[in-house]
């Protein structure tokens, strides 16, 4: 992918024998999800994939935060062209275009990589905010440092939360609704409690456990490792994931088209304060 080579906001390591990891390197800007970075992130993931000495990806973080969420400076044109969709109103006027993009770049990225037909590993650090649970919650396995904490604050910009909306099945509905309508970070062991995070461990620790959980997982062999997942994914499906995922992004874009209609924005510009004045009024559990 020639387009989206410069800047680079990925890096490939090999830890361990069959073992890939795919470093999100953009920590000046607590990893911020430029298009640019979300296709060079795709195209890590589709080489590690397509390598047949790797079995397990590992998605890690660069820096004290795992992901600032999405880079809303870089706009919302694809760096190259669509890998997740047919082409189809992308750049169009309005809300249509907005659609597109997000079908494309946000949802339909999401849903490839829950789909890798490997294991998937990511070590989460520091803060995951909105955008930034688009990344993790795709992966299979998710293991985190005890000061991580995952957010989802976007209810205050008048969208309905983070576009790969499975919320309900990772946090459970009551959590999920608790959560969405306050904006209050959770922690890492409340995610652990909930399900979410299978492990939580000290932060120096991280990188040596989700490796030698990596290592473990690859000793088995690939095909086996893909039926499970495989048979996981679609139990998901069954209990119609993917459907409430579509469903969920069309209120996400309907929530868009309000804010460009009433503030000729497509996120509320209140947003910002209503976080800000949440912060300082924070209840803590
Ligand atoms: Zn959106």
């Amino acid at each position: 992918m020639d387009d989206v080579q410069d800047p680079i906001y990925i890096r490939r390591e090999d830890p361990a024998p069959g073992v890939a990891r795919i470093v999100l390197a953009r920590p000046e800007t607590r990893n911020a999800q430029s298009p640019t970075l979300l296709y060079q992130l795709d195209a890590a993931f589709a080489d590690a994939t397509a390598d047949n000495s790797v079995k397990v990806i590992v998605l890690a973080a660069d820096g004290p935060d795992f992901s600032s969420g999405h880079d809303l400076k870089a706009g919302f044109t694809l760096p190259c062209a669509p890998v997740a969709t047919l082409q189809a109103g992308l750049g169009a006027e309005g809300a249509e275009g907005h659609y597109a993009f997000e079908c494309e770049a946000f949802l339909g990225l999401c849903k490839r990589w829950r789909d890798i037909p490997k294991p998937t590993i990511a070590q989460a650090q520091g803060r995951t905010i909105a955008g930034g649970l688009m990344l993790l919650w795709p992966m299979d396995i998710i293991i985190a440092a005890d000061d991580a904490t995952f957010s989802d604050p976007v209810t205050a910009f008048g969208v309905n939360g983070v576009e790969y909306f499975t919320h309900a099945w990772e946090l459970g509905a009551r959590k999920a609704k608790e959560i969405l309508y306050t904006g209050r970070a959770l922690t890492a062991a409340e995610a652990r409690e909930v399900g979410m995070v299978n492990h939580v461990v000290e932060p120096a620790a991280l990188q040596e456990f989700t490796t030698q959980l990596a290592t473990a997982i690859a000793a088995r062999p690939q095909f086996g490792l893909r039926l499970a997942k495989e048979s996981v994914n679609r139990s998901l499906d069954a209990q119609g994931q993917s459907t409430a995922l579509d469903s969920a992004i069309a209120l996400h874009n309907l929530g868009h088209a309000n804010n460009l209609a009433r503030y000729g924005s497509i996120l509320d510009p209140a947003g910002a304060e209503v976080i800000r004045a949440a912060a300082r009024t924070a209840v803590r559990t």
